[in-house]
């Protein structure tokens, strides 16, 4: 199974995944934990990546698929992943079908999660995650059971600097113009669903699982 799951900032993409790559086993592939990831290792790459990061602004494609290809290479991507906040603008779409054929392989299905502007507003100005580990939470959606505290592993929550509010609408203006321009780049190869995501993280996973079955 290779999935890609689409969507603006806050539409819940992470959240999805982490739970689908625990039932399909899949490799998680998340460009944006990658690049901050990299830049806690204290790597060039990482610190150019968050340069743009904290802005609001994408990385370079040129940068971006570089990393994804480097990650398809190791043999745990081979079989089946999930790519989650990539491809983001349609120069990466083609880029990706390019690593994919050379790996004799094309996409199972990509889920495209569907969230109006208010309510991705509310999501990302809520959103805190684990320094240590990555998993997210909700101030008021899913909030930890010990303030500041992840649930998971004792590490400790943070906000992201690009999720404060003007580098949100940044972000959110060009996800319009650069990422969603890649959904009609999909349409009419049979693998494009659109999730209805302003719903409970259950309802939306299980209309995932629904699609994915009728896909596969
Ligand atoms: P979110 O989960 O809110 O959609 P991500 O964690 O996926 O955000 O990405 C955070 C940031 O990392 C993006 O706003 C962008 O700056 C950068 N980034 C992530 N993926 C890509 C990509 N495919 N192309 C360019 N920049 C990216
Ligand atoms: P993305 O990866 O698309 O940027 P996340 O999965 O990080 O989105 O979700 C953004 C924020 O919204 C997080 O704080 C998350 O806990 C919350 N969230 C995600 N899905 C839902 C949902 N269905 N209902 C309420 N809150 C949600
Ligand atoms: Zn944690």
């Amino acid at each position: 199974m290779k999935i890609l799951v689409m969507g603006p900032p806050g539409a819940g993409k992470g959240s999805q995944s982490q739970k689908l790559i625990q039932d399909y086993d899949l490799s998680h592939i998340s460009t944006g934990e990658m690049f901050r990831k990299s830049y806690e290792r204290g790597e060039d790459l990482g610190k150019k990546a968050m340069a743009f990061i904290n802005e609001g602004n994408l990385v370079s494609d040129k940068i971006t698929n570089e990393i994804v290809r480097k990650r398809l290479m190791k043999p745990d991507a081979s079989r089946c992943f999930l790519l989650d906040g990539y491809p983001r603008t349609v120069t990466q779409a083609k880029a990706l079908d390019v690593m994919l054929s050379e790996m004799n392989s094309k996409l199972t299905a990509v889920i495209n999660i569907v969230v109006d502007t208010d309510i991705i507003l509310e999501r990302m100005v809520g959103r805190r995650v684990c320094k240590a580990c990555g998993h997210t939470y909700h101030l008021k959606f899913k909030p930890p059971q010990k303030q500041d505290v992840c649930d998971q592993c004792g590490g400790e929550l943070y906000q992201r600097k690009d999720d404060q509010i003007d580098s949100v609408r940044n972000r959110l203006s060009i996800y319009e113009s650069k990422t969603k321009p890649i959904i009609d780049y999909y349409k009419g190869r049979g693998v494009l669903v659109n999730i209805n995501g302003m719903q409970s993280f259950d309802a939306v996973y299980r209309d995932i699982k629904k699609a994915l079955r009728d896909l596969t």
